[in-house]
C-alpha cells in the first residue's frame, strides 16, 4: 500500500531506527516510546490488522510472533520481562492501519492496561 506510513518504513522510503529484519518481518523503535524499550514488529505485507492475518501466508503468524522474543532477546529485556501488545481497531486505540505487535519493557506495568 504507497500511502502506509508502516509500508514505506519496510520498503526503506521512511527512515526508522531498524532493530531486526528478515525475509517476512521487520521491528523498528517506536517513535514516541511509552516505555525504555519500545519496538514495533510489523510483517513486511500490508495487513490492516490482526483481523487480515488469515489471509496472509501460512507461515506469517510463526515469522511474526518467533521474531518478538528473538527481539526481545537482542534488546536484553527477556530476563525482566516485558509485554507484548497488538492494538485492534478503534476501541483498542490502535492508530497506524498496518499490524504492529508492540514490545514494551524497561519499566514495571501495571494490570489491567488503560
Ligand atoms: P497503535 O496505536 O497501536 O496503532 O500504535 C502506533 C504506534 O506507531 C505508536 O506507538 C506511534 O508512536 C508509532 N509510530 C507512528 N509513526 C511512527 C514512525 N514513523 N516510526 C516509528 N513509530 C511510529
Ligand atoms: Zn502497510
Amino acid at each position: 500500500m504507497s500511502d502506509c506510513l508502516f509500508c514505506s518504513i519496510a520498503a526503506g522510503d521512511i527512515e526508522a531506527d531498524v532493530v531486526y529484519e528478515d525475509d517476512k518481518v521487520i521491528g523498528f523503535r517506536d517513535i514516541n516510546p511509552q516505555a525504555p524499550v519500545h519496538i514495533l514488529v510489523i510483517p513486511r505485507q500490508h495487513l490492516a490488522s490482526l483481523n487480515e492475518l488469515e489471509s496472509a501466508a501460512d507461515d506469517l503468524p510463526a515469522s511474526l510472533f518467533t521474531a518478538v522474543p528473538e527481539i526481545a532477546r537482542e534488546a536484553g529485556v527477556v530476563e525482566n520481562g516485558y509485554r507484548v501488545v497488538v492494538n485492534n481497531g478503534d476501541d483498542a486505540g490502535q492508530e497506524v492501519e498496518h499490524l504492529h505487535v508492540h514490545i514494551l519493557a524497561g519499566r514495571g506495568m501495571g494490570w489491567p492496561p488503560g
